[in-house]
């Protein structure tokens, strides 16, 4: 990591600070930058906004593509105070940054309390054998706006 970077991932981590004492929500914090500049920046809202998907990685994916006018954040680097949990990886894949740089280990957030790892667990079972039931249940009419959108030709792939 460059001196720059070590300060980015500086101010993740005062964000998770920061956000702990102020009672938003868990020690986590979150930058995103493109081209050496900050354009979204987070910590956990979890209890501040009583939503459960107010990871500080969201957060911060939210306003940078709100700087960017995108859905993609192409080229940009996150720096996140903890490894992200699965539902914050795979916002990250869909936002498609370049680099994720984090502190903590999903070890680590267990310790304190933060069981991620226990949904990483989850992830390679069949949907019928996690702890919240999946119930596989086709049906036609689902599938038919699947094809509605394959024949749509004015659909914005991403
Ligand atoms: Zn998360």
């Amino acid at each position: 990591m460059t001196n720059l970077q070590k300060t980015f991932m500086e101010m993740a981590i005062g964000l998770s600070r920061e956000g702990m004492n102020s009672g938003k929500g868990g020690p986590f914090g979150c930058v995103i930058v493109k081209d050496g500049v900050v354009i979204g920046k987070g910590n956990n809202q979890v209890l501040s906004t009583n939503d459960p998907t107010a990871h500080a990685e969201v957060v911060a994916i939210r306003e940078a593509c709100k700087t960017l006018r995108t859905f993609q954040l192409d080229g940009c680097e996150i720096y996140t105070s903890c490894e992200p949990c699965p539902m914050c990886l795979g916002a990250i894949y869909w936002a498609r940054p370049s680099k994720v740089f984090f502190a903590n280990t999903r070890q680590e957030a267990a310790n304190a309390g933060f069981d991620d790892d226990f949904i990483y667990q989850e992830l390679p079972l069949s949907p019928s054998d996690r702890k919240i039931s999946m119930i596989h249940s086709p049906d036609n009419a689902a599938l038919e706006v699947f094809q509605e959108w394959i024949s749509k030709e004015d659909k914005k792939v991403y």
